[in-house]
């Protein structure tokens, strides 16, 4: 079995088609006709415009006209005059012949794109990789691989899905790719979800691996490929093809619905992003809101931090995507399992009990302004609905003077201040949830960290893992007692951590009070439809009956029964 990334959900079962792409070379030669080697260039690039305008056309029809914008971006990247003008003066200047001029000019572009500090533009890198192969294609008169005629049931295994390749490709028969590169936000990623098509992406060595015409398994929920199945494996997996369908059709009932329990109490299904592109995921997957964004992946992989302008660009793209949803925006959390090299962090010894998230950013009151000055601009800037949440609270003190930064924010941009909410995640904010509220204006219970600092068991060691359990009564009465602070105080209580998604949990939190479940965009529907599964009177008798159990092993299998 083959591990990859699972870039987009479902079940893939079919014959392998390589499409290995070779690295183009030629022969530079000197150019003897300088304006008839700069037509020749031109040519190739008004065939490459009209090809691609005519992918992009097939692609709006379809699959959907927003990722057709992808395709039609080359036609404008490679229509930039300034681009090839450039080209232009290679063949003039340089005797350079077409192909090099264009591979000169088309690998600057990729290596601006490829230094940008944010991953949007960093992406862009790809696009110009992709022109490049398909304009020294059609100069150098090389035929490309035939994507539109294959037989059904292909399953793609290729180095890198390009955008193009996507477009051009006969989806209808294509039942699962598989690449050696890209990630979840990749393009090929983005429109192989689009097509609805299972993918597992970063599959070390697959084209070599694979073999041509062989049976495949493409598991697009866990990442897996299956090279060869035995016939066990093909049975299990055809049913567990079948079962993903039913499931999905079950679920498109709540598409477009609002959440509410089985009696018409009113919740919301949010969505857990950590970068902008996110959140096309949780709109399109029907989120009602983001309640978490985490913001530090956009700290991460780079060399230095993100200016207030770039932060501003990414807040505000959720916030615009979302079209007036409510948009929760955790500010930094750095530290414990989440290192930044360029922050330079000292290596602690208990780094979950040290220099992390809100204790940092207090410490570090110009950086942290930058990011609070984004906020609020982004907020002010899209209608209002952009809060702002605080993670690892453990003191008033510490919310009351993110407040007053807000507010000096605010004041200096004369924006309006936003909501202002901390994540419950310690102790300490547990126990003081009752003073807490009269700070905030929301709370969200992070339930990755509570569990682990109310059961004081890291959450990533395994040794410890039996008390890591969110079931355990303790942490169960930390978040009724914190719900009920919060209802108590009139404020909205969300819950972002792992647990708000478990339908084991759902009937406990309709019964303490929860108001907003912020899941990852893949389980909205999910928890919409296990919502919708109770009614109060009949949530409240499940938790009755756990209240009165004394270990984690004993909720469990009561809330197993209570579920079926
Ligand atoms: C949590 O602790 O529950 C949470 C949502 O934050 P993170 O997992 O990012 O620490
Ligand atoms: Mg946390």
């Amino acid at each position: 079995m083959l591990k990859g990334i699972a870039a987009s959900e479902g079940i893939g079962i079919g014959k392998v088609r390589i499409i290995s792409q070779q690295k183009i070379t030629y022969d530079t030669k000197p150019v003897i006709g300088v304006h008839k080697e700069i037509d020749r260039l031109h040519d190739a690039i008004d065939t490459f415009i009209d090809k691609t305008n005519q992918l992009a056309d097939e692609m709006e029809k379809s699959v959907n006209p927003k990722e057709a914008k992808i395709i039609r971006g080359h036609v404008t990247m490679l229509s930039d005059p300034f681009m090839v003008s450039q080209m232009d003066e290679l063949i003039k200047n340089d005797n350079k012949c077409a192909e090099a001029a264009a591979e000169t000019v088309l690998d600057m572009f990729k290596n601006m794109f490829q230094q940008a500090g944010d991953e949007l533009t960093r992406q862009r890198a790809t696009d110009v990789e992709d022109i490049k192969t398909r304009l020294l294609r059609i100069l150098l008169g090389i035929e490309e691989a035939d994507l539109k005629h294959l037989p059904p049931g292909t399953v793609l295994v290729t180095n890198d899905l390009t955008p193009s390749m996507t477009a051009e490709m006969d989806h209808e028969n294509v039942v699962g790719i598989v690449t050696e590169s890209g990630g979840m936000t990749s393009h090929s990623a983005i429109l192989s979800r689009a097509l609805e098509i299972p993918a597992v992406l970063s599959v070390l060595n697959a084209t070599a691996t694979l073999k041509e015409g062989s049976n495949i398994i493409v598991d697009g929920i866990n990442g897996e490929v299956i090279d060869a199945p035995t016939m066990d494996q093909q049975e299990a997996y055809e049913q567990r093809r079948e079962d993903y369908f039913e499931e999905k059709k079950r679920l498109q009932a709540y598409v477009g619905k609002r959440t509410e329990t089985a009696d018409g109490m009113s919740k919301e299904v949010f969505c857990n992003i950590g970068n902008p592109k996110d959140g096309i995921a949780a709109r399109d997957r029907d989120g009602e809101g983001i309640g978490l964004f985490r913001t530090e992946f956009l700290f991460m992989d780079r060399n230095s931090m993100p200016g207030e302008d770039e932060q501003y660009e990414a807040y505000k793209k959720v916030c615009d995507t979302m079209e007036g949803k409510t948009v929760i925006i955790r500010t930094l959390d750095v530290g414990g399992d989440k290192e930044i090299p360029y922050m330079n962090l000292i290596k602690e010894d208990n780094p979950f009990l040290g220099y992390r998230a809100i204790r940092y950013c207090l410490q570090n009151e110009d950086a942290y302004m930058l990011q609070l000055r984004a906020l609020v601009r982004a907020n002010h800037d899209t209608g209002g609905n952009l809060w702002i949440m605080v993670p690892m609270v453990a003191s008033i003190s510490e919310i009351m003077q993110v407040r007053k930064l807000v507010a000096k924010a605010a004041e200096d941009l004369s924006m309006p201040i936003p909501k202002v909410g901390t994540m419950i995640e310690t102790p300490a904010a547990f126990i003081m949830a009752d003073v807490l509220a009269r700070h905030c204006d929301f709370f969200s219970i992070g339930t990755n960290d509570l569990t682990q600092y109310i059961m004081a068991a890291d959450r990533g060691n395994a040794s410890v893992a039996y008390l890591y359990k969110t079931y355990d009564p303790a942490v169960l009465r930390a978040l009724r007692s914190i719900i009920s602070a919060g209802k108590k105080a009139g404020i909205p209580v969300g819950m972002c951590g792992e647990a708000a998604a478990d339908p084991m949990l759902i009937p406990l939190l309709i019964s303490f009070g929860l108001d907003e479940f912020s899941v990852g965009p893949t389980s909205v529907l999910h928890t919409r439809a296990e919502i919708n599964r109770w009614t109060k009177a009949q949530a409240d008798e499940v938790a009755k009956g756990v209240l009165q159990l004394e270990t984690a092993e004993e909720v469990k299998m009561f809330l197993k029964e209570a579920i079926k």
